[in-house]
């Protein structure tokens, strides 16, 4: 089979002037820098990092909602990376995105029943008695009673309005969605919720999930493969066994090591990894990582390593992959 989303190269600068008459560029951020992977029919592919290393960028640039500065985009074989405005149209129904904050992404003033239909609309599918059907099979897909269509978003519970942006996206039957920190906002206790409810329905439809998250302990369930982003570039990807059991880059240990329920073997986030992240403009040498890596050497900052297969399907950017103990399940020694 064929990828259904495949991104090669894919780079997203922005260049940073100043001066009032006459402008200077003095930098540019790189808020996507060189980013390639393949997401399967059917598959759930996670990228996951800090605020800022480019995944929501990134998931933006997959769906062409913005332009990449560098490479290329395929869609189900298709070069759409200068597709034109009429073609994006056709794939926008295929690839649909849920939000982050169920708060701020649903219209207060329209009820349930127009929010589920709005693509529906913007894409001209059905009529207005076909929608109205569509519109209670969907609530009930999602497990919300059908009388609730005439409500207003402002009714429901965070849970529940995460469940009418499920509805939304899949109104219009898409092929991808993309999954954009869907459960961030929301306690604990519903997030796993609606983890399962994704699941359910990617069983059911076939679909194809592109899931945005900054940490690896909320995707663990619904992955099958993850990469990790810092400063716009990927720096491990494996499948999820693989990354979980066996993470070969310090930046995915000291991920694992800061979830919410940590390994036990582990050491907690506070002792494994300080400093602040560094900006994407005019990001630190060598590897980027290296102002934080507990782990650095002299090569580090003068060296860039290259993400590299370290094993089947695991590739990883660090100049030790192969070597590097997980520093997170060692309680003496690197002087941290
Ligand atoms: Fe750390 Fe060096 Fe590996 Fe970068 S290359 S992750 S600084 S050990
Ligand atoms: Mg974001």
């Amino acid at each position: 089979t064929k990828p259904l989303l495949e991104l090669k190269g894919i780079k997203k600068l922005y260049p940073v002037r100043k001066g009032l008459i006459i402008q200077k560029q003095i930098g540019t951020v790189r808020a996507v820098d060189g980013v390639s992977f393949r997401l399967m029919p059917g598959e759930t592919l996670s990228v996951v990092g800090e605020s800022g290393c480019g995944k929501s960028t990134t998931a933006r640039l997959a769906m062409r909602l913005i332009e990449p500065s560098e490479g290329t985009i395929h869609y189900d074989g298709q070069d759409i990376t200068h597709a034109p405005r009429a073609e994006l149209r056709r794939l926008r129904r295929e690839m649909q995105i849920i939000f982050q904050d169920p708060y701020a992404s649903l219209n207060p003033r329209m009820t349930v029943e127009e929010i589920i239909a709005e693509p529906m609309v913007v894409h001209n599918v059905g009529d207005n008695a076909s929608r109205r059907d569509r519109v209670r099979e969907l609530l009930r897909l999602v497990d919300l009673a059908p009388y609730h269509a005439s409500r207003y978003p402002h009714e429901f519970s965070g849970g529940q309005r995460q469940r009418i942006g499920i509805a939304r996206a899949l109104s219009v039957s898409p092929r991808l969605i993309v999954c954009d920190e869907p459960v961030s906002a929301l306690d604990v206790s519903i997030q796993a919720q609606i983890i399962n409810l994704l699941k359910d329905l990617q069983q059911e439809f076939g679909l194809t999930y592109l899931f945005i998250s900054h940490g690896l302990a909320v995707v663990k369930h619904v992955s099958d493969r993850v990469a990790v982003m810092y400063l716009g570039q990927v720096v491990e990807t494996a499948d999820k066994a693989t990354l979980y059991a066996n993470p070969r880059h310090p930046y995915t240990q000291a991920l694992l090591a800061a979830a919410p329920e940590p390994d036990p073997t582990r050491r907690s986030a506070g002792r494994t990894l300080g400093g602040d992240i560094p900006s994407p403009l005019n990001p630190p040498s060598g590897c980027r990582f290296h102002t934080r890596c507990p782990l650095a050497q002299p090569r580090c900052s003068a060296e860039i390593p290259a993400l590299r297969e370290i094993g089947a399907g695991h590739l990883a950017a660090c100049h030790f992959a192969e070597t590097v103990p997980d520093f997170t399940r060692f309680r003496d020694g690197y002087g941290i």
